[in-house]
């Protein structure tokens, strides 16, 4: 298109539109997750949300409306995510896209932290990350359509002490990312990664739990002066995951008012 052509003014550029796809997103009923499954609803897509506690699925779905829907699941059952997969494909429909979004942190000294500790976490943000990706995955290869985004952290972009398993499970999700990419790529099905800021939810809270030194180091290096919100990281989701973004696969985008570049 020539810079002189007239571009009509469509508020509804379906490039930017999740009109007919439906979303699955694990830790959907609370904190970043429930902004992503918000955006995605405004964009028009349908949602299935996941999580642990029964109750905060139940309000959340009532707050998203009629396009949302929960799945009460423990995500580091799996041996049960092939049913998983299967039972909301069977309710809901074919899985468009994949938010793998659920995610524990913990906070201690690495010479505090014990195996069980280690493995709690590698369980949580790693192993069910990928057993859930596989199977999601096996359908849209066959489909040979799909996008699936992974929410990592700074802590896969420079080193944060007191959070080594936190650490090392989210590095190595933006290995599985690029592995991802070159398998999938072929089958039409993007694999991405979000890689959020200090965005202000619970569990970035209980992060800074009263340490205001860290509190202020993480601020000191954000160039935008101000903690991110969940709702930043929705309207990401929503371009990796809408056909506005149908080249990109493999990235791990950065959002994060310039925090991983700041000095
Ligand atoms: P929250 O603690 O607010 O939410 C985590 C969500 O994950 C909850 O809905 C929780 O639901 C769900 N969840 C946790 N464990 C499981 C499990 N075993 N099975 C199913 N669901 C589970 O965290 P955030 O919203 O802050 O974090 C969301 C993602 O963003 C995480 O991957 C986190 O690492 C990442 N992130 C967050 C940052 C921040 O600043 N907040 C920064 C960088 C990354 P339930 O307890 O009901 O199971």
């Amino acid at each position: 298109m020539s810079p002189e052509s007239n571009v009509e003014n469509n508020t509804t550029n379906p490039a930017f539109s999740l009109q007919g796809k439906l979303a699955l997103i694990t830790g959907g009923g609370s904190g970043i997750g429930f902004y992503i499954a918000q955006a995605m609803v405004a964009s028009g897509a349908r949602v299935v949300i996941t999580g642990r506690r029964e109750d905060v699925l139940q309000e959340s779905v009532s707050k998203l409306g009629p396009a949302a829907a929960y799945v009460q699941n423990d995500i580091t059952d799996l041996q049960g995510i092939p049913n998983l997969v299967d039972h909301i494909e069977s309710t809901h429909g074919p899985v468009d896209i994949l938010v793998n979004n659920a995610g524990i942190n913990m906070k201690k000294y690495a010479l505090e932290v014990t195996d069980e500790d280690f493995d709690r976490v590698v369980q949580t943000n790693l192993h069910a990350v990928f057993s859930l990706t596989r199977e999601c995955g096996k359908k849209m290869v066959a489909r040979k359509s799909g996008s699936i985004l992974m929410i990592t952290s700074m802590a896969a972009l420079y080193g944060i002490d007191r959070v080594v398993a936190y650490t090392a499970s989210k590095s190595a999700i933006g290995g599985m990312v690029k592995a991802l990419t070159t398998e999938f790529s072929p089958y039409n099905v993007r694999v991405n990664a979000i890689a959020p800021g200090f965005i202000e939810t619970p569990m970035m809270l209980t992060a800074m739990n009263g340490d205001i030194s860290r509190r202020d180091k993480a601020m000191d290096r954000t160039p935008m002066q101000r903690w991110g919100k969940p709702e930043d990281i929705g309207w990401a989701s929503v371009f990796l995951s809408s056909p506005a973004a149908q080249f990109i696969t493999g990235v791990t985008l950065p959002v994060d008012g310039g925090n991983s570049i700041g000095f």
